[in-house]
């Protein structure tokens, strides 16, 4: 009986204190939805915002991806070290896990992923083959051409559609890597070459054995730091790689390596270089053609010539 009464006492005296801490507990419970609705709002805008910023991320991943790879590319066109993607370091697997993000869920991501074929050496008797296969597939690609025998096929690769880039008039190393006149000169001799033939004044260009090549050590140390710097200020702009077919290994490599050794890109780069040769003794190269397209196309890569708004792909300079 007291302890009834005790209740009864008890609930009536606290009311007040009760309704005050049930209102109190309703504007908690509203601040916390509250809260979680403004939350959720933002996080759509944060993924527009990482779509515009794509291409920039991307551009940063290209200057890592080529300077990543240069250490392992020492001469890789002469000695024909194969370009393998690397481990990402944590900061450049978050910015891919950020470009993945971003590209998730719109055509973003397919857009900017873009393959640039590169058939350095040529033209050769190969040429009019592979300008059928790229035709065939609607695929534009760029030749880095020398004075080969066969200067009469640079205005087919002009014509066809596709770019005509600069990669050296004698292609040898004593010569052009003797000193910066040597390269010059050199370099002049093939620009006036590609211009009587093709009417293109072109300002692409590689380096013999890429930017990161160390058998101009031989010759002239430090050429590659000048040049490459000097090539610049003078209007150019060249063109490393970033994934190597593996023809240079030595003539007529069999095509299921080369495929192979192609579908290595690198994964935290939307922008492919692809170095392959355009010679007689690299007639593989053609037959496996075919497949590495078919292959990065299914991978959604768009293919492009190389044009003024490709960012450039460099090497690490090593000498
Ligand atoms: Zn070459």
């Amino acid at each position: 009986m007291e302890q009834k009464f005790k209740t009864v006492k008890l609930t009536k005296s606290n009311t007040k204190r009760l309704i005050f801490i049930l209102s109190l507990a309703a504007v908690i419970l509203l601040s916390v939805v509250c809260f979680a609705l403004t939350k959720k709002a933002p996080a759509k805008k944060v993924t527009s915002d990482l779509t515009q910023t794509q291409s920039v991320t991307q551009t940063q991943s290209v200057t890592q991806t080529s300077s990543q790879t240069a250490a392992q590319t020492t001469a890789a066109e002469n000695s024909g070290t194969t370009l393998a993607a690397e481990p990402l370091s944590s900061e450049e697997a978050m910015r891919h896990q950020v470009t993945t993000t971003a590209a998730s869920g719109n055509t973003v991501k397919d857009k900017e992923k873009t393959i640039y074929l590169t058939f350095d050496d040529g033209p050769s008797i190969n040429t009019p083959k592979i300008l059928d296969i790229l035709d065939k597939y609607d695929v534009k690609a760029t030749f880095f051409v020398i004075n080969s025998g066969y200067n009469k096929y640079m205005k087919d690769i002009v014509d066809r559609g596709h770019t005509i880039a600069l990669h050296s008039y004698t292609h040898d190393y004593k010569k052009i890597y003797s000193s910066e006149d040597a390269y010059y000169s050199d370099l002049q001799a093939i620009s006036d070459t590609v211009f009587n033939e093709t009417g293109v004044r072109t300002k692409f260009i590689r380096f013999p054995g890429g930017g990161s090549n160390t058998i101009s050590r031989n010759y002239c140390n430090g050429i590659m730091s000048k040049v490459t710097k000097g090539v610049e200020e003078k209007g150019y702009t060249y063109f490393d790689w970033n994934v190597s077919s593996g023809d240079a290994d030595g003539n007529n490599v069999p095509v299921q390596e080369l495929i192979e050794q192609c579908n290595k890109v690198p994964k935290y780069s939307n922008t492919i270089v692809v170095l392959m040769h355009d010679t007689k003794a690299k007639s593989t190269t053609v037959d496996a053609l075919p497949k590495i397209i078919e292959n990065y196309k299914a991978l959604g890569y768009k293919f492009s010539a190389i044009n003024e708004n490709t960012p450039p792909v460099h090497h690490k300079v090593n000498n």
